[in-house]
């Protein structure tokens, strides 16, 4: 497995699959865009807290994208994704990961030793003043006691970061695996001076970053659209592109140092701007999706009808009970308003067209639902319980669910975001209509 010069190729896509069984659905939605002629690169992530709800071992997310891969023909490179590692959490990952997210976002605040903080802010005084960007109008200015004050706030966090980058050194090899930081789990966005420092100390500690999680500005919750300023985001995101090219060539980091948008899925109203950010200067992009196929299998479900539909109906019978419990893990990042959620009296009596439209993120559609969307998104531990229950008809199902998965990577993330434009999955036969459930 090592070959020592890991590199994550300029467009990539984070795919989330919990339960395992999807790897190859989302796989097809890589392989149309290669067919649309542009190369995305596939990266499982699962995080600690995923595997421990669902009760899973790192190594099979790992084999079912090893048998994805084999199975469809992929040449090009596949990544799985430690996601959101701690120091406590990495070692599990070792046997089965060869990207690595260390999430550091906890550590932000916790103060450095006084004398790393003067000794970083002494050495770089190269970040103070003016800075022009190339390819921005804006000039981005950083007083002394700007600089001082984020490397109070963001240097014990980044030596945090270089301290889990050394263990995975350490135990994988230099060049086996991609590294990327992420501090995207917190309040308040970093602005684009706070990037450009941030990448400073990331230099400074030695990890050579591929990938960067910012907390951009606006909420990014679970399995539903961006809720913010568009134009503010839209200017934040070129700024923060222009910054990593800054810091590419300024720090000596890779060269193909890329945002990472933890997107948490659905986050359709920004993707227009972060295509014309990547147009614009010819710039990558990470796109981590979570969650957003979980939901995909619950619409095959109810798509597919009989016992199918039973059960999709039980998972959010289930889920409204166990509301108050499911949601609280998730409570910075989910919205729901539980005025708009249907009782389990009106869901029992649903058809397949009323469930899938309900919870199937078309925007504009006025059947959709995004509070029932969020609960159900978080609500994938009703599904873990059920055991093989769940399994079962998720394999007994696995054409009409693969045709949902598919559709939805492709059609409404991956060309919107990397093509600027909707995607067609279906035509051209080039993913299968067939289905052979029953309604
Ligand atoms: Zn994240």
């Amino acid at each position: 497995m090592a070959d020592g010069n890991r590199k994550l190729g300029k467009y990539s896509v984070g795919l989330g699959d919990r339960f395992a069984h999807q790897a190859k659905a989302q796989l097809q939605a890589c392989m149309v865009a290669l067919e649309d002629g542009i190369e995305v690169i596939p990266v499982w992530n699962k995080s600690n807290r995923e595997h421990t709800i669902i009760g899973s071992e790192p190594i099979s997310a790992r084999r079912a994208a090893d048998a994805a891969v084999k199975e469809l023909g992929w040449k090009l490179p596949y990544f799985c994704d430690a996601d959101h590692i701690t120091l406590q959490t990495v070692s599990r990952f070792y046997a089965a990961c060869n990207f690595y997210t260390i999430d550091v976002a906890d550590s932000i605040g916790r103060p450095a030793p006084p004398e790393q903080i003067n000794a970083f802010v002494a050495s770089h005084s190269d970040l103070l003043g003016k800075i022009h960007l190339e390819g921005m109008r804006e000039i981005l200015e950083i007083s002394p006691d700007a600089l001082r004050s984020a490397a109070q706030k963001y240097l014990g966090a980044v030596s945090q970061a270089g301290e889990v980058y050394r263990a995975i050194l350490d135990a994988l090899g230099a060049g086996n695996f991609i590294p990327e930081v992420s501090m995207d789990e917190t309040d308040n966005a970093h602005s684009p001076a706070e990037l450009l420092i941030i990448l400073a100390a990331i230099a400074d500690e030695g990890i050579p970053v591929q990938t960067i999680a910012p907390k951009f500005s606006g909420r990014f919750n679970k399995g539903v659209d961006y809720v913010g300023d568009l134009s503010q985001f839209a200017r934040e995101f070129a700024l923060d592109v222009a910054v990593l090219r800054y810091a590419v060539k300024r720090f000596g980091l890779p060269e193909n140092l890329k945002l990472s948008v933890h997107s948490g899925s659905d986050k359709f109203s920004i993707y227009p701007a972060i295509h014309e950010t990547m147009q614009r200067f010819d710039a990558g992009v990470h796109l981590k999706t979570a969650g957003t196929t979980w939901l995909e299998e619950l619409i095959g479900l109810a798509e597919a009808g009989g016992e199918a539909l039973a059960l999709a109906k039980d998972i959010y019978v289930e889920a409204y009970a166990h509301r108050e419990e499911l949601c609280a893990p998730y409570a910075t990042v989910i919205d729901i308003d539980t005025a708009r959620l249907p009782t389990p009296e009106e869901v029992e009596s649903w058809s397949s067209e009323q469930y899938t439209s309900a919870l199937r993120h078309v925007r504009g559609a006025a059947a959709y639902n995004a509070s029932l969307r969020q609960l159900l998104h978080v609500g994938f531990k009703v599904a873990a319980k059920m055991g093989n229950r769940y399994l079962d008809l998720l394999e007994l199902n696995e054409s009409v669910i693969a045709r949902n998965v598919t559709e939805n990577l492709y059609d409404r993330h991956i060309a919107p975001v990397f093509l600027g434009r909707e995607g067609h999955a279906h035509l051209a036969g080039r993913v299968s209509t067939s289905s052979g459930h029953s309604k």
